[in-house]
């Protein structure tokens, strides 16, 4: 479904991605995990075409989306749910809803863009419970609801996240986990970047490690997870 080949991505003289390719298969949860400053945050914000590359090419479904632009992206169906949530906290957790389907204005939508809530509502009910509040005022594990169901009213076919569990306490990330994985159930298609390699690598199929911008190690994330080395390396075990 998703496929990068060979990305190379600068910032100024400083290369961040050496020649990145990653696959992603329609139906699946790849999880990438690699230690900071390894060039996680990178390749996510360049798929989504929020970094331009400097060479290689992001594909989605066949159809190509290197530098299409974060609007024409997210309009072929790839979201990405950014690094620290980054909700609009002076604004409503209904209103940062809405705005997450903003590709899907008018009168024509409505009835899509209300059942998007609905299954938003369904999939975190305190998100309902607190519509009216501030976004600000909700803890950071209802922020990262949040920014998921921010996410999800823009209907994405491919569901790309940002370190979703960092400084939440052990149950939230759980939960979330857990919803990714009921999403995905039902037909979403999921990268992951996590800090929490562990726990990612234990809901996803496939797993990549990314280091110092070049990718190192690939496979079933089974497999990675039983690797003494990747153990060691990255999983502080
Ligand atoms: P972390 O887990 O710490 O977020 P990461 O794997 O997501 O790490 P990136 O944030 O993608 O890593 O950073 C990759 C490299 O690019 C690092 O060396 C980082 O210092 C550098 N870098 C990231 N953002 C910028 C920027 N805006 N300007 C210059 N260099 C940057």
């Amino acid at each position: 479904m998703l496929e990068v080949r060979d990305l190379h991505v600068y910032y100024g003289a400083v290369q961040a991605l050496k020649g990145v390719s990653l696959e992603v298969p329609k139906g699946s949860i790849v999880t990438l995990v690699g230690s900071n400053g390894a060039g996680k945050s990178t390749l996510l914000k360049s798929i989504a075409g929020l970094l331009p590359s400097r060479s290689g090419s992001v594909w989605l479904d066949g159809k190509e989306l290197t530098n299409l632009g974060a609007e024409g992206i997210v309009a072929r169906g790839l979201c990405l749910v950014p690094e620290g949530r980054q909700v609009f906290g002076t604004l409503r957790v209904i209103d940062n809803l809405n705005l997450g389907a903003f590709l899907l204005r008018g009168a024509k939508h409505l009835a899509k863009r209300q059942e998007l809530l609905e299954y938003v509502f369904n999939l975190f009910p305190i998100l309902k419970e607190r519509q009216e509040q501030y976004a600000g005022t909700l803890s950071g594990g209802q922020q990262q609801m949040l920014a998921i169901g921010r996410a999800i009213m823009a209907n994405p076919r491919l569901l790309v996240l940002d370190e979703p569990s960092m400084g939440l306490a052990p149950l939230i990330v759980r939960e979330i986990l857990r919803v990714l994985k009921a999403m995905n159930q039902q037909g979403l298609t999921i990268l992951l970047v996590e800090q929490n390699a562990r726990a990612a690598l234990k809901v996803a199929s496939q797993g990549y490690v990314l280091e110092t911008g070049s990718m190192v190690a690939q496979g079933e994330a089974q497999a990675l997870l039983s690797d003494q080395n990747i153990l060691k390396a990255y999983l502080g075990g």
